[in-house]
């Protein structure tokens, strides 16, 4: 598995020496120590490098609530499909969106069905598609983290400054740290310490962190995506532990300061305003969501088009909303790799490629 390291060598050292200390923080816990990531790109990371049979028996790394297609929630996922029934409305979405399981539906499905679904690169392509099609309505799926709403503020400030009215955003944008507060306050996440989320902390900043070791006495350390990076923020999780230092660290310093990126927190702000937001898995969580400020309601799809997003079940078997509170790993799935595969998914967490079950799926069948 070494030779997939990005850097053997440099690999291959970390390596030794974050698995002496993981051998220390068992002989401390008395079992290997968990630790869970909360990031899409770190849970593929992890899957494709091998990392996770490296530390096999030493250190435990569980995957959270981190992949942006995964967490939202089926009543949005419902919403989503309803948009793309309605006559002249064009619904653009990332390709990860199309295929997620809906009630008894998907986009993609519907696009088979003739809805008019668009797959784009960027908001911004979905603003070109409204301008060029303006006897119809264009709905932009957002979804995602701090990371990339940011980009949707900008988008809808410019189809406001343009003037158009056949553009909105149906916005299911999440922010990471009340989702992690509240699976820590739920009581039933038994983690060590927490790997967070180098793109979303570039923007939100580390300080919005520092409740995990100031409030939960947890050990949490902000990673960068290359696999050194992610052995890096584990040997720092095991200092930690180790030494019982609760203090956020920051381990991907040459992106990530203290108090984030200020101009993309203004975008943020300029646009939307916190609320309450509901996850799969995690139920409805207090000021999670980033909702579409009252000026701008007229690029609002639910103000649009009066969409309330409805309480949805999970599909049957499938246990996505376990998986993304970090209670169990894809293989505890039964359905897993037999009824649940990439080609014929039943839960959202086995068709983004940033999610657990497809990661592990694609890299990790019979290695762990
Ligand atoms: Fe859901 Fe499939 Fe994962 Fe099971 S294997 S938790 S059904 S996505």
């Amino acid at each position: 598995m070494l030779e997939r390291l990005n850097d053997p060598e440099l690999g291959r050292k970390m390596l030794k020496l974050v698995r002496e200390k993981a051998a220390r923080a068992v002989d401390r816990l008395g079992r290997p120590a968990v630790l869970m990531e909360v990031c899409g790109t770190h849970t593929t990371s992890i899957a494709r490098s091998g990392l996770r049979g490296l530390l096999k028996g030493l250190a435990e790394l569980r995957s959270g609530p981190g992949c942006p297609v995964c967490v939202t929630a089926a009543g949005d996922i419902e919403a989503m499909i309803g948009l793309a029934r309605i006559p002249g409305v064009t619904v653009a979405t990332f390709g990860d969106m199309l295929r997620v399981p809906g009630r008894d539906s998907s986009l993609e499905r519907e696009r088979a069905a003739g809805a008019r679904i668009k797959i784009v690169y960027s908001p911004a392509d979905a603003v070109e598609l409204a301008k060029n099609n303006p006897a119809g309505e264009v709905v932009f799926l957002g979804v995602g983290f701090e990371t990339t709403a940011p980009l949707v503020a900008l988008t809808i400030k410019q189809a406001a400054d343009a003037g158009l009215d056949n553009f909105t955003v149906y916005a299911a944008h999440k922010i990471m740290p009340p989702a992690l507060r509240s699976l820590l306050d739920s009581g039933d996440l038994n983690v060590d310490g927490l790997i967070l989320p180098g793109h979303v902390c570039a923007v939100t900043g580390s300080e919005p962190f520092g409740f995990i070791g100031e409030d939960y006495g947890i050990p949490a350390v902000v990673a960068g995506f290359t696999l050194v990076d992610i052995i890096d923020a584990v040997n720092a999780l095991l200092d930690k532990i180790l030494l019982k230092d609760f203090r956020t660290g920051n381990n991907y310093r040459w992106v990530v300061k203290p108090e984030g990126n200020g101009e993309a927190r203004r975008m943020l702000e300029d646009c939307f305003h916190t609320g309450d937001a509901a996850w799969r898995g995690l139920g409805m969580i207090k000021g999670s969501g980033l909702m579409i400020r009252e000026e701008l309601a007229a690029y609002d799809a639910r103000n649009k088009f009066g969409l309330e997003a409805s309480v949805v079940a999970e599909p049957p078997g499938c246990r996505c909303g376990e998986l993304l509170r970090g209670l169990i790993v894809p293989t505890d799935c039964r359905l897993f790799g037999s009824r649940c595969t990439p080609t014929s998914p039943v839960g959202p967490c086995m068709v983004s490629s940033e999610g657990a079950c497809a990661a592990y799926y694609r890299y990790e069948r019979g290695e762990v």
